[in-house]
Parts: C-alpha cells; structure tokens; sequence
C-alpha cells in the first residue's frame, strides 16, 4: 500500500477503517436523515440521523446510527 501525504483540503474526509479493504482508508462522510418504518407508533418522529461513511478506495457505505438512545 502507498502512503502519500495528502493535504487535509477536503473537510469530509476522514481516515477510517474499511472491512471490505482490511486497512485504514479515507473515506469521505456525510450525515443522513433516514426513517426507520419498523416502529407503529412516532413514525413522523423516528427520523434518526446517520452517519454515512463512503470507502474512497473500494466504494464501499456504512452506515452507523449516531443517537444510540
Ligand atoms: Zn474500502
């Protein structure tokens, strides 16, 4: 793997872990609103955000609920 040094221009990229590459990759991250449908009742509340992270090296999406609550 090569390491260039990059500068920091792009403020959504952050290095993360891949498993589809088994390395640490940059990936660019963004922050959905997505609805969950599984719950009857509150669903005009249950808009959860979620964090978005796109693998820069092989494409691959994760997508992590951020309010655990
Ligand atoms: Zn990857």
């Amino acid at each position: 793997m090569i390491t260039m040094s990059v500068p920091q221009s792009n403020s959504n990229e952050m290095v993360e872990q891949c498993e589809n590459c088994a390395a640490k990759t940059p990936h660019s991250v963004s922050v959905e609103l997505v609805t969950e449908s599984n719950k009857k009742e509150n669903a005009a509340f249950s808009r959860e955000p979620y964090r978005l992270t796109e693998c820069t090296q092989c494409g691959a999406e994760t997508r992590q609920r951020m309010n655990n609550a």
